[in-house]
């Protein structure tokens, strides 16, 4: 199935973005994501039919970091349903994505499953009743499944990396612990999660991964029903009001779609009904989101109409 329209937005997009001198900053609190080159930049848009309109290094895979929470959350939800709730919240958290302050006044109980505590609380919940190497192996494979790709790896370099200096995540981690929010030792809690937000993928295996979402909880090629069409629609929400932590009004007002940002460079977002879509710019603009990721979108959503606000 063709889209000759789309095919011609994302193309013109991806040269507009080539031409930007404003790039934005590479993460550097990873050493290891320090070293991804900022000219980087990939797009990969999938319509409803199931077309793939791709450009730039749109086959290049690259750590996606918090974008691992949007899957994380949906196996989370899998598995404990609505109790999930009772130790992580679903209000945007207007501060840092890596915030200490917040945890002591609401005792030991993130905001939101986004933000580096929520998502550190999420993946205790996923490990409990397994070996970190189970769980770790249950949220690749369940990536694997969804992007219909098995060649999808962790790099684990960069899980190093951030093992050796995340001493911020540590810290909530185990200030979450003593308020009895994590039921496993913290050091395994961590290992789960730096690995899974080291996973490496692609900007089309993402947006492969991400069809659910755009599709009522079905991968419409396939059939596959991921999750409940209710399902969906609040993890789309949640992605809309918290996923680009203290930017998310901003990403909201200028893209107005569901998304999920990543320090790695990498957003997917996602279109209602109309397409799952993936961007990779490595420069991070002051609240830690892809600066040309958010600009592209913003150009997307806007030469689609796909703004869930109105054209
Ligand atoms: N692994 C990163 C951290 O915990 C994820 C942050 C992000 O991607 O925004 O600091």
């Amino acid at each position: 199935m063709s889209n000759q329209l789309l095919d011609r937005v994302v193309a013109e997009i991806a040269d507009e973005m080539a031409q930007r001198a404003d790039r934005g900053a590479v993460a550097s609190y990873i050493p290891e994501l320090a070293r991804v080159d900022p000219r980087r930049f990939g797009l990969v848009v999938i319509d409803a039919a199931g077309h793939v309109a791709a450009a730039g290094d749109a086959d290049v895979p690259f750590s996606i970091q918090s974008i691992s929470k949007v899957f994380t959350l949906t196996l989370a939800l899998g598995k404990a349903g609505d109790r999930l709730w009772r130790r992580v919240g679903r209000e945007p958290s207007g501060s840092a994505f890596n915030s200490i302050v917040q945890l002591e006044h609401e005792r030991g109980i993130p905001r939101n499953p986004f933000i580096n505590a929520g998502a550190i609380a999420v993946t205790d919940l996923i490990l409990s009743g397994h070996q970190p190497r189970e769980a770790l192996g249950e949220i690749l494979r369940f990536l694997q499944f969804l992007a219909g790709d098995s060649s999808i790896v962790i790099d684990d370099a960069v899980a190093k990396s951030e093992q050796r200096t995340g001493f911020r995540n540590a810290a909530l981690a185990n200030y979450m612990k003593s308020f009895g929010v994590l039921d496993n030792p913290v050091e395994y809690t961590l290992g789960v999660y730096f690995h899974h937000c080291a996973i490496a993928m692609s900007c089309r295996q993402l947006a492969m991964a991400g069809r659910f979402l755009a599709h009522n909880g079905q991968n419409p090629s396939t059939g596959h029903n991921v999750v409940s069409s209710e399902r969906a629609r609040r993890i789309n929400a949640l992605m809309l009001t918290c996923g680009h932590y203290d930017g998310s009004g901003e990403f909201a007002y200028r893209v107005g779609l569901p998304g999920k940002s990543g320090v790695g460079g990498g957003v997917l977002a996602v279109a209602p009904g109309n397409a799952s879509i993936a961007v990779w710019a490595p420069g991070l603009d002051a609240a830690g989101n892809s600066h040309l990721g958010r600009v592209a979108l913003e150009a997307l959503t806007k030469r689609m109409g796909w703004s869930i606000f109105g054209v």
